[in-house]
């Protein structure tokens, strides 16, 4: 295949598997080679000069390659300017909901308005280095925008596929980018599977199946910001939106990888999941205490880019948790409409509803006396709430199934 004008990062030693533990090269492989499990980057976090590292990031690009060093592949030529967003001071939403450090990291500012413009960077740049010319994704909303964006602003192909009861709003805008966007008479674990399938046989690169290892590592550029943004401390607390427990986890790898490198020396960091009440499987596991979490047949929550009833890293997330010291809430539709309108109102901030069952979880938690006093609280704003106001004419929706795809997108697979 094609290598494109990327070079490694000099710190990444290869991939390791979670479940055996292997460590394996970065070829192109995207589960272990031996057992089949997930695989993630391993950095050589020994190697760096606290000092120079510190430097170089500071002296970085104002986007997520900033942080460079401590991602698996190097920015393409063509990238966005995704990440640097700020972190806010919230004191009016803090008194609201009784929180008296609260900060806001604002994630919705990306070119897509959603934090998955993070991850999709880290999944483009990685598939430009195996040469693919298609890129794909399995979405509950906003992966479909900032994948159709990242395609179209690279000259690729892009195949999004998304349960048909997304946001028209969401979906839209994906088909307004130019990709081609399939609707699924069925739940996302449904497309995720069609997916997965789809990804063996395809040759595309799927950024949540093939370029997984990739993708999620996009998720830690989030709390090294917030870390550089506090003058490199970690905050006490984290309240972090979960859906596939993609952005738990990595914020938890995050801090350990800022305390390795001696970015950060701050012991205390608890990590706190939120979900909405009518999909949290892994909030539900927190507080009854089990170590695995139970799928939700059916997610019904106006969150719907929560709504993923088995996340792939949701026994990770758990286990995340439960490590920092962190805790969970699950909240209530009506709970995540008041937590919208409170940010709106108290910061000028208009988030989707994540951002509103973020918002209630932390009032639930601080309820419940989870942080002390003087505690900085950082909430995770992933998503805005303007997606609507676009256009777009779209195709038939099909039955999970490959050959209905096949039967129905012809004309785009030519
Ligand atoms: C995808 C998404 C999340 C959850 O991210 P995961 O990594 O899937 O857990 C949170 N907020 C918004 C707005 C999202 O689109
Ligand atoms: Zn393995």
């Amino acid at each position: 295949m094609a290598m494109a004008t990327t070079t490694r990062a000099s710190a990444l030693m290869g991939l390791r598997c979670r479940a055996c533990h292997l460590l394996q090269p970065a070829d192109e492989r995207y589960v272990c080679a031996d057992c089949y499990g997930p695989i993630e980057p391993e950095y050589d976090t020994a190697s760096f000069d606290t000092d120079g590292l510190r430097g170089a990031i500071e002296h970085g690009p104002r986007s997520l390659w900033r942080y460079a060093p401590l991602l698996p592949i190097a920015a393409p030529e063509s990238h966005f300017a995704v990440g640097w967003t700020p972190l806010i001071k919230a004191p009016r939403l803090g008194a609201a909901i009784g929180v008296s450090e609260l900060y806001v990291k604002d994630d919705s500012r990306n070119p897509s308005l959603s934090f998955k413009d993070r991850p999709v960077a880290l999944a483009l740049a990685r598939a430009l280095e195996l040469g693919l010319d298609t890129i794909a994704c399995a979405s509950t909303g906003n992966l479909a925008g900032a994948v159709a964006a990242a395609a179209a602003r690279n000259g690729l192909r892009g195949f999004v596929f998304v349960p048909a009861g997304t946001d028209e709003s969401k979906v839209a805008g994906a088909a307004a980018y130019g990709a081609t966007v399939v609707r699924v008479d069925g739940t996302y674990d449904q497309v995720n599977r069609l997916c997965a399938r789809l990804a063996d046989e395809s040759g595309w690169g799927f950024v949540n199946f093939n370029l997984r290892p990739y993708y999620a590592e996009g998720s830690k550029t989030l709390l090294f910001e917030c870390a550089e943004q506090l003058g490199w401390h970690l905050p006490e607390h984290v309240v972090v939106p979960v859906g596939s427990g993609a952005l738990l986890t990595r914020t938890a790898t995050a801090a350990a990888q800022l305390r390795a490198t001696g970015l950060v020396d701050d012991e205390r960091f608890a990590i706190h999941a939120a979900q909405p009440s009518g999909c949290a499987p892994v909030s539900d596991a927190v507080l009854e205490g089990y170590r695995e979490v139970r799928p939700v047949r059916e997610p019904t929550t106006i969150a719907r880019s929560l709504a993923i009833g088995t996340p792939a890293d949701g026994d990770g997330s758990v286990a995340a948790i439960r490590q920092s010291g962190g805790s969970a809430a699950s909240v209530s539709d009506e709970d995540v409409v008041e937590g919208c309108a409170l940010l709106a109102r108290t910061e000028g901030m208009l988030g989707e509803p994540a951002a509103g069952v973020v918002v209630a979880t932390a009032r639930a938690l601080a309820a419940r006396g989870a942080f002390g006093d003087g505690d900085r609280v950082v909430l995770y704003v992933t998503g805005n709430a303007y997606k609507g106001a676009v256009t777009a004419t779209l195709g038939p929706v099909i039955a999970p199934d490959a050959d209905a795809f096949r039967a129905a997108y012809a004309r785009q697979l030519a």
